[in-house]
């Protein structure tokens, strides 16, 4: 496998568990080899995001049409009635500019984006110290309703259950400590 031939980096962890702050460091530590994936959603956005940098927020019709259109590699309903998946397109932007797309995406999305990029992707599983300390993380995030927090927290306790099937499991317990741990496996994967 040479550097950056079509690599893939995903990262994915129940809801809260830090996989944005994690991914965010990521891409200012080694911003020339790694770029954001922007996925598609047709959630609204929140006050500090910008379409086409931390989304592309789309309608339900447009985001049906690019599934007729084969345009998503993977795409699920992560919470009930919204739509999160990821665009070929974003992938193939990133390898044209020789860098590696580094996927935020649910833990189902990510099993499968796995299964079709077995061999090029590097899957890291950031795995929050208790469903507790997760219900504390969203809690204090303060962008959850009481109803969107609950099916957070349950979902997370279901999405724990399928942590082995990743390349390995990052346990958040000291953000900065799994931040290094995360650099440590795609450093190497990196240069695989
Ligand atoms: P949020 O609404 O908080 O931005 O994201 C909710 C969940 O959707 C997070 O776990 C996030 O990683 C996931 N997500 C974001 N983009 C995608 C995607 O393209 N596909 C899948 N399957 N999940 C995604």
């Amino acid at each position: 496998m040479s550097t950056f031939q079509n690599k893939i980096i995903i990262i994915t962890a129940p809801s809260g568990a830090g996989k944005t702050s994690i991914t965010r460091y990521l891409l200012e530590t080694i911003p020339d080899k790694l770029a954001f994936s922007v996925s598609a959603t047709t959630r609204a956005a929140r006050a500090y995001e910008k379409n086409g940098v931390d989304y592309f927020f789309l309608s339900p019709e447009s985001f049906r049409q690019n599934i007729q259109e084969n345009a998503f590699v993977e795409w699920e309903m992560v919470y009930e009635g919204k739509y999160y998946g990821t665009l070929r397109s974003e992938l193939q932007k990133t390898w044209d500019q020789g860098k590696i797309p580094l996927l935020d995406i649910d833990v189902k999305g990510a099993i499968h984006v796995k299964q079709q990029f077995p061999e090029t992707s590097l899957s890291l599983f950031i795995e929050p110290p208790s469903v507790a300390v997760l219900r504390e993380r969203l809690l204090s995030r303060g962008t959850e309703t009481t109803e969107s927090l609950e099916a957070r927290v349950n979902k997370a306790s279901y999405e724990l259950s399928f942590k082995d099937q990743f390349d390995a499991i990052i346990l958040n317990d000291e953000l900065s400590k799994a931040c290094r741990e995360a650099l440590k496996h795609i450093s190497s994967f990196i240069k695989q």
